[in-house]
């Protein structure tokens, strides 16, 4: 079975600035790419799991979303880290709408698991929030990390 490491985007993957949904907007948190590539090498497949209400509230939409995720699979790829659109899940609904997805649910975690036969226990959570780490916790994910929002990631934390 397959572990995983478990990225939230927002705050961990790029600096959060509230909302960011262009290419020009997206940038990597210091550390997070080296981060990323050194726990594929110890055999952590990479999955984003983001909480996008902006696209539920009208801010962007689903397209502004693909396209900041091409960009930032094309740069991790550039930094040396083998991942695929199907790495990235994310939730597009508002609170109010009491989906599965959006985190602290589980929904993101579960379905990433059945699909790619992931062993939660085996795998990590990177999170900026608390509810990061209750969805983690929820789908049975058998470490997390609590880092500060924006960075730096100091990978040698995780184990
Ligand atoms: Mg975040
Ligand atoms: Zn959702």
């Amino acid at each position: 079975m397959k572990k995983a490491l478990f990225l939230d985007r927002d705050g961990v993957i790029n600096l959060d600035y509230g909302y960011v949904h262009t290419v020009e907007a997206f940038e990597f948190v210091p550390g997070i790419l080296d981060c990323i590539r050194r726990m594929q090498e110890r055999g952590y497949l990479p999955i984003v799991v983001t909480n996008q209400s902006g696209i539920g509230r009208g801010y962007y939409g689903r397209e502004d979303f693909e396209r900041v995720t091409a960009a930032m699979l094309e740069e991790m790829r550039r930094a040396g880290i083998a991942i695929s659109r199907e790495q990235v899940f994310f939730c597009p609904h508002t609170p109010e709408e009491g989906c599965g997805c959006r985190k602290p649910q589980p929904g993101m975690l579960r379905e990433a698991i059945r699909r790619f036969g992931i062993d939660p226990v085996a795998s990590v959570m990177i999170g900026d929030k608390t509810s990061d780490i209750e969805a983690a916790e929820a789908a049975g994910v058998g470490r997390t990390l609590l880092v500060e929002k924006n960075g730096p990631i100091d990978c040698d934390k995780i184990d």
